[in-house]
């Protein structure tokens, strides 16, 4: 399922989120892409194709899906961004991992404080790979599908090229 960002630059920082986070959580994909929305014109759709049959660490896992809410609301200037009050795709799947993680059905207060914590760590990891999204996300306007060899280029080149 494709996320819906209200415009093309919001998608590309929400999709960039996802892909650099994916690989600094060592989560392989095949591709990233932005498109225009198919049910709702003036909005625009991206996605992260995973690799097929690849089983990556659920723990991890959590954390990328919350990137693309995290670094879109760093796009978009908002201070107090709060992922999970954007009910979509993402944090559903999220959560779904992380029930699946729990041997016994956690409480409100245990959800809670474990959410508070998945969100400060991809807020401090997002700032520290502001640098690559932002390089990944003005790719991904350009050019509209990254594969994940490309998204590693520009990462190295951002890291590389230093100063
Ligand atoms: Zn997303």
């Amino acid at each position: 399922m494709p996320c819906i960002s209200k415009t093309e630059k919001w998608a590309a920082y929400h999709e960039a989120g996802h892909a650099v986070i994916s690989l600094e959580m060592e989560i392989p994909f095949s591709s990233v892409a932005i498109f225009p929305a198919k049910d709702d014109s003036r909005r625009w759709g991206g996605e992260v194709s995973p690799v097929t049959g690849h089983r990556s660490r659920m723990d991890r896992t959590q954390e990328m899906y919350y990137a693309g809410w995290i670094a879109e609301g760093r796009a978009r200037g908002c201070r107090y961004f709060v992922a999970s009050l954007h009910a979509e795709d993402d944090i559903e799947n999220a959560r779904a991992r992380f029930l699946g993680m729990c041997v016994h059905p956690p409480t409100k207060e245990q959800e809670w404080v474990h959410w508070a914590s998945v969100e400060r760590t991809v807020k401090r990891l997002v700032k520290e790979h502001w640098p690559e999204i932002t390089a990944v996300a003005e790719e991904l306007l350009n050019k509209k599908t990254l594969t994940m060899a490309q998204v590693q280029g520009i990462i190295s080149e951002k890291k590389g090229g230093g100063a």
